[in-house]
């Protein structure tokens, strides 16, 4: 499984974008959180990377939380998915132009309060809804969900708003995606099972510190990469290794 990192950012940076990656799945790309100027952070990590890939070939998005940093990008990709019909002239069929968020019940049920002011259209005459510009589908814990061809669960964080952590397999390789989270033993465990674990380290208390990532056995650090990181991140206080936008992560088992 091949992820692309599209940021490793926080809410507070100035040379990043938000932390969130693209996933070649099976049956098309799969956007990991959404945050701001989503349309430019794919495609200069693209660029880089030499995929031909844009927003336009995204169908499928895994949603964490509802911090800016993860879906400030849902308004502008919502329009353009809507107000770009021409950009799917290639065979693709109409059904197939709604993208589909995958993300907490608690997400789904507060995310239409975030874009409607945005995204209602109430003065238009033509009121729209979160249906609307998404095919919204729950990532229940304790199940596995199918997505582009990979299966993907999920478990609840101790965040400071509802946030889901992410396991997501193509069947052969596993990749763990901490998400928003205080350090916690339990969900590191939970991760553990991942070949590669994509794990946030930032401020505490609603953060990871290092300290604490850093004290845990060489055999899960070894497997351990870090994002959600802090602009003046010293790289020097830990041996994991911090990713970077435009960076491939290849997932293997
Ligand atoms: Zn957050």
């Amino acid at each position: 499984m091949r992820v692309l990192i599209l940021g490793v950012g926080d809410a507070f940076t100035r040379r990043s974008f938000g932390s969130s990656a693209l996933i070649e799945a099976p049956e098309g790309y799969v956007l990991l959180d959404c945050p701001d100027l989503i349309h430019r952070a794919v495609h200069e990590a693209a660029a880089r990377a030499g995929w031909d890939v844009d927003t336009s070939k995204i169908d499928d998005i895994l949603l964490t939380h509802l911090h800016g940093d993860h879906c400030n990008g849902l308004e502008s990709f919502g329009f353009a998915r809507r107000m770009r019909p021409a950009d799917t002239g290639t065979g693709r069929a109409a059904e197939r132009l709604r993208p589909r968020i995958h993300t907490s019940r608690p997400a789904a049920e507060r995310l239409w309060e975030r874009l409607a002011p945005a995204m209602d259209a109430a003065n238009s005459g033509s009121p729209r809804g979160l249906d609307d510009f998404y095919d919204v589908r729950l990532l229940e814990p304790g199940t596995t969900a199918s997505v582009a061809g990979l299966t993907v669960q999920c478990r609840v964080t101790r965040h400071s708003l509802p946030t889901i952590g992410l396991l997501i397999s193509d069947g052969a390789a596993t990749l763990g995606w901490s998400s928003d989270t205080p350090f916690e033993q339990e969900h590191v465990q939970w991760l553990d099972r991942a070949d590669v674990i994509v794990h946030e380290c930032n401020q505490p208390p609603m953060h990871t510190s290092i300290e604490s990532l850093n004290a845990l056995p060489p055999e899960l650090t070894a497997r351990i990469r870090l994002i959600h990181l802090p602009d003046d991140f010293d790289r020097s206080s830990t041996a994991m290794v911090p990713l970077s936008a435009g960076e491939v992560l290849d997932v293997r088992a």
